[in-house]
Formats: structure tokens, C-alpha cells, sequence
């Protein structure tokens, strides 16, 4: 299956606890007010990744970085959801050691009730719910306060979510990314 992607990041330290592998997929139809990745919402840009792909680049970060799991972001991820669901299953089934977190600009209640129950199945946490750049929010990786900061299994508590900051990151090749929350809570990516 495939997902249509913006960005990877193979070790963030800003996307979740400790330090994780980051996929940020392509497109976003949600409009947020102030959204800050704009870059993100074209369905049709990015590019297209099958699941196997990108299962097999998750295992190469975990074997170079030391990570403990991984973070999808967006543009949004339930508007890919079978890809995202796949992929959360095969990492679950590859790596259970891991732990696996999402944003989504969609609350609980908007997501079909079965297809949000699976997935919350292979999550141990997610942040949820429109970013309103008027509504600033200081907490760990809630970027607006109408946002939630949900856990789903005991893997993580309230205590291991790191207070929002910004991540710059240079590789061999040049290639600047930039992720995390500003100041006011206004998220870079995702
Ligand atoms: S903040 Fe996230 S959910 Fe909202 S428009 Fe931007 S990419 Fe979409």
C-alpha cells in the first residue's frame, strides 16, 4: 500500500519522548488557522512511498540511531488512514519494542469510531484536535490549547513529554530540517 509522503526524519528528540524517527505524510485538506507547514496540504505533491519501504527505512534509523520509536505527523495521516494503519501494524509486528505516537488535526469524535479503535490500538500516544494559532498553548507538543495530548498504553506518562522546542538538524548532504514549536507553540512541521 502506499502513503504519500512530505519529509522523513531519521532521530528527532522533539516529535514525542526520547528520541524518535519522524514521518511527516503529504496532504491536508483541514485548512487550520495559522498552520505553519503549509508546504504539507497538496495531496499531490510529496512523494509516494509503499508501506515495505518505509518499514524497512524505520528498521535502518533504529539500527543507527538510538531511537525508541516513531512519530507520524503531517500534513494528515487519517486522511491516508489505511497506509497509516498498515504501517503502524507492521512496525508493531517488526519492532514491539517500540513505541508510536500521531498528530492528527481531527478529534476523537470525528473519526470513524472502528477505523479510530484500530488504530489507537498500535498507538501509545497521539496528539489531536485543529491547531488555532489564536489559542497558543505552552504544553508539551499541544501547540493550541483545543489540542489533546492523549495516551493510550502505559509505555508513556504526562512526566516523559518534554516541554516544546525547536530542532535543527544539518546531515552530511547539506540538508536542513527544521521541526518542533516555536516559542508561542506554533508548530514547524505537522
Ligand atoms: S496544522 Fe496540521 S492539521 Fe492543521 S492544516 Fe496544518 S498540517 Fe493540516
Amino acid at each position: 500500500m502506499l502513503l504519500r509522503v512530505h519529509a522523513l526524519m531519521e532521530s528527532s528528540t522533539v516529535n514525542g519522548p526520547g528520541a524518535r524517527a519522524v514521518i511527516w505524510v503529504q496532504g491536508c485538506s483541514l485548512g487550520c488557522l495559522g498552520c505553519w507547514n503549509p508546504d504539507t496540504h497538496d495531496p499531490l505533491r510529496g512523494s509516494r512511498s509503499d508501506v515495505s519501504e518505509l518499514l524497512e527505512w524505520f528498521a535502518k534509523a533504529s539500527h543507527e540511531n538510538r531511537i525508541e520509536g516513531l512519530t507520524i505527523s503531517g500534513g494528515e495521516p487519517m486522511e491516508q488512514a489505511p497506509a497509516v494503519l498498515e504501517l503502524l501494524r507492521g512496525l508493531r509486528e517488526a519492532h514491539p519494542e517500540m513505541t508510536t505516537g500521531l498528530f492528527s488535526g481531527y478529534t476523537e469524535r470525528e473519526l470513524p469510531e472502528a477505523l479510530w479503535r484500530a488504530m489507537q490500538s498500535y498507538l501509545d500516544f497521539a496528539v489531536l484536535g485543529r491547531y488555532n494559532a489564536r489559542r497558543p498553548s505552552h504544553h508539551p507538543l499541544v501547540s493550541s490549547t483545543n489540542q489533546l495530548l492523549r495516551l493510550y498504553t502505559a509505555r508513556y506518562s504526562m512526566a516523559d513529554f518534554a516541554p516544546q522546542s525547536v530542532e535543527v538538524r544539518i546531515d552530511d548532504t547539506g540538508l536542513t530540517q527544521i521541526t518542533g514549536f516555536p516559542v508561542l507553540g506554533s508548530p514547524v512541521l505537522g
